[in-house]
Formats: structure tokens, C-alpha cells, sequence
């Protein structure tokens, strides 16, 4: 196994909408070393950029994971896809582009079950300041940020409008911002999409900080396994060009691997369900049946 020379403070698993923005706020004093690792290959690609492209991701598997679900009781026993993007940008190169914040009270409510900092008003100033809103900015939106959301406005159909009225009539009122001060009722999606490209967390943060000397960006690389010391994370092993190699990280490893990918990675590494671990023959580090249950099974 080759031990990756370079000591690194972060090591950062997963280039998606989280690792993107990880890498380039890490990386921005110059005071650390990152190594960011991507499983899938880089975004510079024609349906990645164009918005329109997004159908021709659903099912590519040189940008998409294409994940199977179980058969699912609530569905009649049929097996979903699971699309999530394997990709410079992860998911966001291959989304919908559909930007909608979330509702504030469910950001509240996230608060009040134990978790502070969460909160709609501790939220808010950071979704602000990464905008880079059409709209222009009030109370609720920023402008000048990274992330250029555009209104979606232009050349609409006559029948958005037409439906949009029609809404009304039935007593849904339109809104100008689904993510402004009034966010139920009917409305037109605004779309991170700027000049006619996909505006991805790749292209928003990533692309600016590749060119930093503390920034390392390694595509095709999986991480197999994060290495501990104890219970202390102290590095990551992946494969890169079929050879195993082993990164130590002097600060922190960071998982970003996605909701699906980041579970696994916890589970190959030792922490997760003890006795399916240990059934699958992985060495238990740390029990823990909540790693990779979905919300209805989860324990508190
Ligand atoms: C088809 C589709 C449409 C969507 N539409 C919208 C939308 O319109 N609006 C919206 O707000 N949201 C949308 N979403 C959801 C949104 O894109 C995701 O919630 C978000 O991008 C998830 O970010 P993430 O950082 O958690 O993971 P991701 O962005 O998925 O990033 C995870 C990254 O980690 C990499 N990775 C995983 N495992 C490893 C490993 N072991 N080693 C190295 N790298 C690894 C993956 O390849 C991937 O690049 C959509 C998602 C999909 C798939």
C-alpha cells in the first residue's frame, strides 16, 4: 500500500455540493493542506454543463452512481433508482438545478430537537452570503456570493402563465420567492444556472480554489476505508489507478460522500450495526445501529 507522501491537515472525502464548499472555505487562509478525493471523474462535460442535459445523468453511469434500492413495500415491491452523482460537483452536476432553501420552521423545528445552530436565523445569514440572487437582495436573499441563482423568468411559456392564474382562480396565490418572505403558493422555479450553464457547488467554489498550491483535487480516487487511531480518524486509504494508498490527515477527515456513500464508508471502517458488521466480517470499532438506518428505523 503506497503512503501518500504529503502530510495533509484536512482529508476530504467526496467532491459533491458539501466537499465542493469544504475545500474551497479550508483552503482560502492558505494556512491548510487539503486533499480533496473524488470517486467519480471531473464535470467538463456537455450535458453536465448544459441545463438541458440533466435527463441524459439519470441513468449515465459514467456520472452516476445509479443505485437500486430494496424492493419497496410501499411502492408494491418494485425497486427504485436512486440516482446521486459520481462526479467533480457530486450531485449537483447532475440535479434539476431547482433552488429552493427549505421551509424556516423546519429549520426550527431541527433546532428544537437538540440540534443549536440550526436555526432558521442561524442559517440564514449563511445561505445570504453564498447567493449570488438575480432577484436582488432584500432581508431574506443575498447578492455578490458565490452561487449565482437565476430568476428563471424569461421567455416562460404562456402556459406557465396561464397556470399561474389558473392557481389563483383555485385559490393559490402566486409568489414572487419560494425562498423570500412569503414561501407557500405557486410559483416559477428559480434555477442555479448562470449564462446558460449548470451553476454546480463544482463551479461555484471548487473551480475557483483548484488553482490554490494547498489545494490538492484527486479524481477516480475511493476511499475504501477511513483509518483510525483509537477512535481518533487520523486518515483515509483509497483507490487510485487500481493501487491502494493511504493519505493521513494531522487535523480531521471529512466525510462528504453523500447520504448513501457516506454510511457505507462509516460501515467498511468499523462503525455501524455491530452484529451486521460482524456477520459481513468487519472488524466492529464502534456499534452503532443508527449508521446507514433510514429515519423510520433510526434510535434515539
Ligand atoms: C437527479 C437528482 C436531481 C436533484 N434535483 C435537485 C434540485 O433540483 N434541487 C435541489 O436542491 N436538490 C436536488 N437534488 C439533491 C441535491 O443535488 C443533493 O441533495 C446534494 O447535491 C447532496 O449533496 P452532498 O454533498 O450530500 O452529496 P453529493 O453532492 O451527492 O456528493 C457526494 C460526492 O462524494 C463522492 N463519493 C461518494 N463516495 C465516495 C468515496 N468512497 N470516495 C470518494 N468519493 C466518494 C460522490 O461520487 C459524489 O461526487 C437532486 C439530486 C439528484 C440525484
Amino acid at each position: 500500500m503506497a503512503q501518500d507522501a504529503a502530510g495533509y491537515d484536512y482529508v476530504i472525502v467526496g467532491a459533491g455540493s458539501a466537499g465542493c464548499v469544504l475545500a474551497e472555505r479550508l483552503t482560502t487562509s492558505g494556512r491548510h493542506r487539503v486533499l480533496l478525493l473524488e470517486a467519480g471523474g471531473t464535470d467538463r462535460r456537455l450535458f453536465v454543463q448544459m441545463p438541458l442535459g440533466y435527463g441524459k445523468l439519470f441513468h449515465d453511469p459514467a456520472v452516476n452512481w445509479c443505485y437500486r434500492t430494496e424492493p419497496d413495500p410501499g411502492l408494491a415491491g418494485q425497486a427504485d433508482h436512486w440516482p446521486r452523482g459520481k462526479l467533480l460537483g457530486g450531485s449537483s452536476s447532475i440535479n434539476a438545478m431547482v433552488w429552493i432553501r427549505g421551509h424556516a420552521s423546519d429549520y426550527d423545528d431541527w433546532q428544537a430537537a437538540g440540534n443549536p445552530g440550526w436555526g432558521w436565523q442561524d442559517v440564514l445569514p449563511a445561505y445570504r452570503a453564498i447567493e449570488d440572487w438575480e432577484g436582488g437582495s432584500d432581508a431574506f436573499r443575498g447578492t455578490g456570493g458565490p452561487l449565482h441563482i437565476g430568476a428563471n423568468r424569461r421567455d416562460l411559456h404562456p402556459l406557465t402563465h396561464a397556470y399561474l392564474r389558473a392557481c389563483a382562480a383555485a385559490g393559490l396565490p402566486e409568489t414572487p420567492d419560494f425562498n423570500g418572505a412569503q414561501q407557500e403558493g405557486a410559483g416559477v422555479y428559480q434555477l442555479t444556472v448562470k449564462g446558460g450553464r449548470r451553476m454546480s457547488a463544482a463551479r461555484a467554489f471548487l473551480r475557483p480554489a483548484m488553482g490554490r498550491a494547498n489545494l490538492r483535487v484527486l479524481t477516480h480516487a475511493q476511499a475504501t476505508r477511513v483509518l483510525f487511531d483509537g477512535r481518533r480518524a487520523i486518515g483515509v486509504e483509497y483507490r487510485h489507478k487500481g493501487a491502494l494508498h493511504v493519505a493521513q490527515a494531522g487535523r480531521e477527515v471529512i466525510l462528504s460522500g453523500g447520504a448513501v456513500n457516506t454510511p457505507q464508508l462509516l460501515m467498511l471502517s468499523g462503525v455501524g450495526p455491530g452484529a451486521e458488521l460482524a456477520a459481513l466480517g468487519l472488524p466492529v470499532l464502534l456499534a452503532n445501529a443508527n449508521v446507514g438506518a433510514t429515519s423510520a428505523t433510526i434510535r434515539a
